[in-house]
């Protein structure tokens, strides 16, 4: 008899197991439309121009394979902070960002709820309602405490704004309020300018620290400006603040697990306290981060002409998204005769569409249709090709009705 009896069977991943479910399906229909990966209009995935051409640069350069210091890689982790608040940001010229490379944005977002944990004990995480599901895990497992606030709003399939705001306002002084920073997953719906600020406007009222997770820079609306300005709006307030970022989904670098947590602090000696103790938690967790996706992210963003070039191929694939989005819409506006309202569709930004499907709905989706998807109504977009866009408006329609 094993001494892991009492282990039980785990729950299969609510994202990733719909992969698993997608492999064993052999309906040549079949659609994944569950994990937020870019696929090309052939429904294959991309390695980006510029990051074949960073790594043959580094294949020439003969790198070497020494130990990244605990914080991560230098370069990296300067044009990181860069690219997230602008390379003239006098909060980067007064080195008031503490940086640390982290195991892309899970990585990040774990460190910091790991400091929550250890020097704001007892204060509370306030996290979307609906949130990207691996949030919750994420905290629990660093024993934070975390409640919900209002975001969804089922009757419009649009953002409950006055309900966001009561339940920032209601929770305790002092909260981590968790933001997206631009095309929250699930729902695909932002804040407006005008509404982020009134967000900001609460969050200092109640001295809550904001806490964003900022996983599409540039991949929302194809630009790297406009998809960190909500960011740039808070620290531009003069807010202490914590930016957890990913390369998975803009550089399209996935498996290589790149990204960082960046604490914004009201003064340079703030800074350098606070990252010494992230390095701190980082050293028994995992040591020092891989080095690789560090070098292609240092290499792209550090280099003028692969820059431009990659927010080229960006905007290739934003367009994309867009352009299959528009698709959708149209072809569901064809087949709709009920006069229903699908424009939702054309508001959400991102990779994914929040379709207000139902569980049971969604379990058609896939039994029925082979398409799948989350059981929260999610589809990934970017796993939508414009020859299938009809065929997934059927499967809506059908799923509807
Ligand atoms: N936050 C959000 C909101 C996400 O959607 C994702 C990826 N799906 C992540 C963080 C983290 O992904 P990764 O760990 O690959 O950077």
């Amino acid at each position: 008899v094993s001494r892991f009896e009492s282990i039980t069977m785990a729950p299969p991943d609510p994202i990733l197991g719909v992969s698993e479910a997608f492999r064993a399906d052999t309906n040549e229909m079949k659609l994944n439309l569950g994990v937020g990966a870019y696929r090309t209009e052939d429904l294959q995935p991309y390695v980006l121009n510029v990051v074949k051409k960073a790594e043959k640069l580094m294949l020439e350069r003969g790198e070497n394979k020494e130990y990244l210091p605990i914080e991560g890689l230098a370069s990296f982790n300067k044009v990181t902070a860069e690219l997230l608040l602008g390379a003239d940001n006098p909060l980067i010229l007064q080195q008031r960002v503490a940086t640390v490379q982290g195991l892309s944005g899970t990585g990040s977002l774990r460190l910091a709820a790991a400091l929550i944990e250890r020097y704001f004990p007892g204060a509370k995480v306030l996290i979307s309602s609906p949130s990207w599901g691996n949030h919750k895990n994420i905290f629990n497992d660093a024993r934070v405490p975390w409640s919900e606030y209002r975001y969804y709003d089922p009757s419009t399939v649009g953002l409950d704004f006055d309900g966001m705001i009561a339940d920032i306002k209601a929770a305790p002084e002092g909260s981590f309020v968790l933001l997206h920073g631009c095309a929250h997953n699930p729902t695909g719906i932002d804040p407006t300018p005008e509404q982020w600020e009134i967000i900001a406007d609460v969050i200092q009222e109640k001295n809550h620290i904001p806490f964003f997770d900022v996983a599409y820079q540039g991949f929302a609306s194809g630009s790297l400006d406009v998809d960190a300005s909500s960011v740039r709006l808070f620290a531009a307030r003069g807010l202490e603040l914590l930016v957890a970022q990913s390369y998975s989904k803009n550089l399209g670098l996935y498996a290589e697990r790149i990204g960082a947590i960046n604490i914004v602090c009201s003064s340079a000696d703030a800074a350098t306290r606070v990252k010494s103790q992230i390095k701190r938690l980082a050293r028994p967790m995992y040591s020092n981060p891989p080095v690789h996706g560090a070098r292609i992210v240092a290499n792209v963003v550090g280099d003028p002409e692969l820059f431009n070039e990659w927010k080229e191929e960006m905007e290739v694939m934003a367009g994309r998204i867009k352009s299959v989005r528009q698709k959708l819409y149209d072809s569901l506006r064809a087949k709709d005769k009920s006069g229903k309202d699908w424009s939702f569709i054309l508001r959400q930004i991102g990779m994914f569409s929040f379709t207000g499907l139902n569980k049971a709905q969604s379990d058609n989706m896939t039994n029925k249709w082979h398409v799948y998807m989350t059981k929260d109504g999610r589809i990934s977009l970017a796993g939508l090709s414009s020859a299938k866009c009809e065929y997934l408006a059927d499967a809506i329609f059908d799923s509807y009705h």
